[in-house]
């Protein structure tokens, strides 16, 4: 076999031989070949070097994608046990202080919607938003109305507020988190403009919350100090969801 010939065969044989492809025989032969051959050497070397680079990234990734979905499993476990903590000391300060519906119990309630709204829309796959979120409607409603016959009816301490307040308090605010989950669901959403949405709906909840509870005063709104006590935070929140929402898209 004269040497070019060799060469043509050597080439056409590397891939499978890259591969681990080839019979022991033909192994021993190339490698031969490689040994005595620089240009087919470096072919061989170029070729094992490329394979190296795409199976490489792969494995990246796999760690990648694992590490990143560790890190959010423990922002969501932590932000799930601050919340726990915030309610029980919310509850517990409550019936302490031997109020009705206090803020610091809807703060407590709104932490948990936070939280579950969070957790919902980074796990939910296709309708199992919704389905999470009947579930939390229904807890909540469950739950406002056994404080109300707890305290009232059974403690004997507090007011009817259930009618006044708490049932449309809640409503409002279960709108304000079923908007963006529907969004999500339907809409097919981004899960930053949603969080967005959501950021934005707040500050309309704020304001209507204040209005069912009497708390509203005109002059607040209207002044700085009002608007930063009300919506500074939620506004900030918006812009930035919104361009980290934008810069997803703008990546992909
Ligand atoms: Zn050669």
């Amino acid at each position: 076999m004269d040497r070019e010939l060799a060469c043509e065969i050597v080439k056409d044989l590397l891939p499978l031989y890259v591969d681990g492809m080839v019979s022991d025989v033909t192994e021993k032969s190339i490698e031969n070949h490689l040994e005595h051959c620089t240009e087919c050497n470096e072919i061989y070397h170029n070729m094992a070097f490329e394979l190296e680079m795409e199976t490489q990234p792969t494995e990246v990734s796999d760690v990648k994608r694992f590490l990143n979905k560790t890190k959010k499993m423990y922002l969501l476990y932590g932000l799930g046990i601050l919340s726990f903590i915030a309610i029980f000391v919310c509850i517990i300060v409550d019936l302490a202080l031997n109020k009705g519906l206090t803020w610091s119990l809807i703060t407590g309630i709104s932490c948990l919607f936070a939280d579950a709204f969070i957790y919902v829309l980074s796990t939910c796959r296709k309708n199992k938003g919704c389905i999470a979120m009947t579930v939390i409607s229904i807890g909540t409603f469950c739950l406002l109305i056994s404080i109300q016959i707890t305290r009232y009816y059974l403690m004997g301490t507090g007011t009817v507020w259930i009618f006044r307040y708490g049932l449309p308090i809640l409503l409002l605010w279960l709108l304000i988190l079923w908007l963006p989950v529907l969004g999500r669901t339907f809409l097919k959403w981004n899960i930053w403009d949603c969080i967005a949405l959501f950021m934005l709906l707040v500050i309309a909840g704020n304001y209507v919350t204040k209005l069912i509870t009497g708390d509203y005063v005109w002059d607040d709104v209207l002044h700085m100090r009002g608007f930063i006590g009300n919506a500074l935070g939620e506004v900030i929140g918006f812009i930035l969801f919104t361009i980290i929402g934008r810069v997803k898209k703008w990546r992909k």
